[in-house]
């Protein structure tokens, strides 16, 4: 019953200080400094709880990587550029885009490594794939860590990450949505003091996802961009248009789990809202492109072409594995759609594929 060591710690704060919300047990579950999720473990791959598009195949870094480079020469080839990927996981995409710029020498020689990235745990297991000699990184904590200059950013499954406040609504009010105890001592969701004033009518009983973290990153990235140059590129599951519901989810083992269930030991994450995200980053004066499916965005930029190639004359398994790989980053029912990319620009850069508007 919730008796995983973080869970002993949440009751006791619990206990002493009231219930918390719902940001706070995320914040908790995956970045508490002794016992966090990200903090203690390697979560990717078969034998772990998920698998991301980059452990999926090179084939996504390779793309990435040869957009980014793409993204440079359209922003004028800034000589320095900050190379920053914010929770790089395992470094396997950075890995696959630095094998890609390799190619591009006057990129390479331009560009620095700056990962941010808060888990010892994973930072140990980057610098592990990344620290080959002559490769240059630097791991930060918090993105305004970065040195400033003009930068390329990556970002694949990390903004589901951040934090998420709920509210409910109870009659014409939202209220706060909080985690208390209930008589057992099991934590229980339930409804705290505070309240949103300028939040949508809806049904009794919705719930209604802010994203605080996430945007004053957002906020923070386009001011980057527009006054030192660059470009942003953000991967994540989410909807182009948030709206009312929950999405606030647990995954364990490659399963759905009960988020209030084993604290610190299932990854707990919330869908990216990139409506938000693109208001954070016009109001800071950037520019933004998509959201686009990321099917469609691998599928433009000639994923299946580099899975052909890849194919070459391999043997049969090779070549399964390959379609297979193919399959699940771009088909409809894997992450093709549920997954999304959206860039961040100065105003007036048009990176390719992306068409004028939002889908
Ligand atoms: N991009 C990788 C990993 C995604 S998982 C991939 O696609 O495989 C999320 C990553 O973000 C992990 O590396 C985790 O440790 C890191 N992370 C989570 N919250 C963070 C935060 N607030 N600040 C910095 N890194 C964070």
């Amino acid at each position: 019953m919730n008796d995983t060591p973080l869970g002993q710690k949440l009751r006791r704060l619990i206990a002493a200080n009231g219930p918390m919300s719902v940001s706070e047990y995320m914040a908790h579950c995956l970045g508490d400094a002794a016992h966090g999720y990200y903090t203690t473990r390697d979560p990717f791959g078969a034998g772990g709880d998920f698998t991301t598009a980059p452990e999926v195949s090179q084939m996504f870094g390779e793309i990435v990587g040869a957009w980014l480079i793409e993204a440079w020469r359209l922003s004028g080839s800034p000589d320095p550029v900050a190379l920053v990927e914010l929770g790089p996981g395992r470094g396997t995409l950075m890995a696959d885009i630095l094998r890609v710029a390799a190619r591009v020498p006057g990129f390479r020689r331009a560009a620095s490594v700056q990962l941010v990235e808060t888990s010892p745990t994973l930072r140990k297991h980057q610098a592990d794939v990344l620290g080959a000699p002559g490769i240059d990184v630097q791991w930060h904590e918090a993105f305004g860590d970065v040195p400033g200059g003009p930068l390329l950013l990556l970002a694949n499954e990390f903004f589901d990450a951040l934090p998420i406040r709920q509210f409910v609504r109870i009659g014409a009010t939202w209220r706060e949505r909080v985690i208390g105890l209930d008589d057992e001592e099991r934590f229980a969701f339930g409804i705290g003091a505070g309240r949103l004033d300028h939040g949508p009518a809806a049904p009794n009983g919705s719930i209604l996802e802010l994203r605080p973290a996430a945007d004053a990153l957002m906020t923070e990235m386009a001011r980057r961009i527009v006054e030192h140059g660059g470009t942003a590129l953000i991967v994540d599951y989410g909807h182009a248009d948030a709206g009312i519901g929950e999405t606030l989810q647990a995954v364990a083992r490659h399963a759905y789990a009960d988020p209030l269930e084993a604290p610190g030991e299932a990854d707990i994450t919330a869908h990216v809202d990139f409506a938000a995200l693109a208001r954070a980053a016009e109001a800071a004066g950037a520019a933004t492109h998509g959201p686009m499916p990321q099917g469609e965005f691998l599928v433009a930029l000639g994923i299946a072409a580099r899975a052909e190639r890849l194919a070459g004359d391999a043997n049969e398994a090779t070549r399964h594995t390959l379609r297979t790989a193919l399959e699940r980053l771009i088909a409809p029912h894997q992450m093709g759609i549920l997954f999304k990319v959206m860039a961040v620009t100065r105003p007036g850069v048009a990176p390719p594929p992306f068409a004028f508007g939002r889908i």
